[in-house]
């Protein structure tokens, strides 16, 4: 059976990104690093994508991929194209177009029992930006990543045909899409399969852990129990609670577990201006992360919780990101080979606490095998996820982070990235070879590019 359901505009604040600072236009990633340009946004996909150069989704990519490269690069903003063309609720197959967005997903089928099969840490993505990015959950172990549900796409090519694509038809220009970050076409539709879920909640378990080998070993004896695991870490602490953290461990709620009323949606706050630059700092940070590890009173916890607190926490303050200042910020997110040991995952830590730098946000979870996706990010390991503020010693970090990296064999993840040097990227990505002969098949002229591509991939300024 095939149902219509319209989504309803969504409320403005709740889509909103932070605005613009200057009078000059710009446009910024979710680290709000600016660069000059403007989008386009349009409810008509199929026409403003001709001659467009970039996508863009909700700017929820922390760096510069959904940034122009040049301040005229036609930028096509995607979020009001966000119709649902179709929906089986026998097969939970679901085609929209790409700006419709993860939060309207979530408020019109949570309710129907369904569920996309793979969440990142936020909502506030759109179903585009999702598969150029090849978006992970807490789920990885288990369902891989977003493109591995994915049954077909409409894109709009740099030569401005309108071809459609899946794992069986035309599938490299597929798999290549599925987190290539834009660079192959611009992505129209979206067809996929959602999930069944039992009911609206999850019954979560969660443990205070007191350091990185304890919480190595935690992971990887959860994994195996349960679909969903993640956890924060302390990345400030030395010594022997380096790497102390919560644990997080979750499932759907079975019917009889889960309370009758649904959950209530809490109230958004918002930061409404930004936060002075000094605000946050090595001293704040450490207090906050002291206080949350013990606000864990228990060492166990276990009991039912709504889907927002448990897949999106961050959430629930909108425009958090200007907690961080007018300076910026970035995301740095690495995945270490499971090969390595945990040994490898320690030495990270113990360079990361060297280098500072790093901020209350410290997310380590284990990824499963790695997918099909030509770029896609996660392969069979730990991953680490770091926010830091924007400082001078910012790009010495990351470099010295990328050279840990490089030599155990791990990536970082593109979309997360502002500030990786063109050769590290060549040095940790032995697919490039591979993607950069679909982008000679697909976009010989390199019409397409962002900020990213030109600093990553060789694409002219
Ligand atoms: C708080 C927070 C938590 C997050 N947690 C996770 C997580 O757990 N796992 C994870 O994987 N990611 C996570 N992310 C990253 C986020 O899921 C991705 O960056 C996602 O791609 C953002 O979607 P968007 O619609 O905002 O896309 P944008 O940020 O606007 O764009 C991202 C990329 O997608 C391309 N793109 C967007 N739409 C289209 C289109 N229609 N056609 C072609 N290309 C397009 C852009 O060109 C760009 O390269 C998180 C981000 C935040 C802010």
């Amino acid at each position: 059976m095939t149902e219509r359901i319209q989504p309803v505009p969504a409320v403005a604040g709740e889509l909103a990104r932070a605005e613009p600072r200057a009078a000059v236009p710009q446009l910024e990633g979710w680290g709000r690093i600016p660069a000059p340009g403007r989008e386009t946004l349009t409810e008509d996909l199929a026409r403003a994508t001709q001659g467009a150069v970039l996508s863009r989704g909700l700017g929820r990519s922390y760096g510069d991929s959904s940034l122009p490269a040049a301040v005229d690069d036609k930028v096509v903003g995607t979020r009001f194209a966000n119709r649902i063309l179709s929906f089986d609720e026998t097969t939970g197959v679901l085609r929209a177009e790409a700006g419709f967005s993860l939060v309207e997903l979530n408020r019109l089928f949570i309710s129907r029992g369904f569920f996309s099969p793979v969440t990142p840490g936020t909502q506030y993505v759109t179903l585009g930006g999702m598969v150029a990015s090849d978006v992970h959950g807490k789920n990885h172990h288990v369902e891989g990543c977003f493109g591995r549900h994915v049954k077909s796409l409409r894109m709009r090519l740099a030569d401005d045909t309108i071809v459609d694509c899946s794992p069986t038809e035309l599938p490299d220009l597929f798999w290549g899409t599925v987190g290539g970050m834009g660079l192959l076409g611009h992505i129209l539709e979206v067809e996929l399969t959602m999930h069944r879920i039992a009911s609206p909640w999850i019954w979560m378990e969660s443990q205070r852990v007191p350091n990185i080998d304890a919480f190595l070993v935690a992971l990887g004896k959860s994994a195996p129990a349960w679909p969903m695991t993640m956890g924060w870490i302390d990345c400030l602490n030395r010594g022997r609670s380096m790497g102390r953290g919560i644990l997080m461990a979750g499932r759907w709620a079975e019917p009889g577990e889960a309370p009758s009323a649904p959950p209530k949606v809490a109230k958004k706050k918002t930061i409404p201006v930004d936060f002075p630059n000094f605000a946050l700092n090595n001293f704040t940070a450490s207090l906050f992360n002291t206080a949350y590890y013990w606000k864990h009173v228990r060492k166990e916890w276990k009991g039912v919780v709504g889907p927002d607190p448990f897949f999106y926490p961050l959430d629930a303050i909108l425009q958090w990101n200007r907690g961080y200042g007018s300076r910026g910020f970035t995301q740095y997110q690495c995945v270490l080979p499971r090969a390595g040991g945990p040994e490898m995952v320690r030495e990270f830590m113990q360079l990361l606490t060297k280098l500072g730098g790093a901020s209350p946000l410290c997310v380590i979870k284990d990824c499963g095998p790695e997918g099909q996706g030509v770029l896609s990010f996660p392969l069979e390991g730990t991953s680490i996820a770091i926010d830091m503020a924007v400082s001078p010693g910012l790009q010495k970090i990351i470099d010295s982070l990328n050279e840990f990296v490089i030599a155990a064999k791990g990536r970082m993840y593109l979309t997360k990235d502002r500030f990786t040097r063109a050769e590290h990227f060549r040095a940790m990505e032995p697919r490039l070879p591979r993607f950069l002969e679909l982008r000679e098949k697909w976009d010989p002229k390199r019409r397409l590019r962002s900020a990213q591509s030109v600093r990553l991939f060789g694409d002219s300024a």
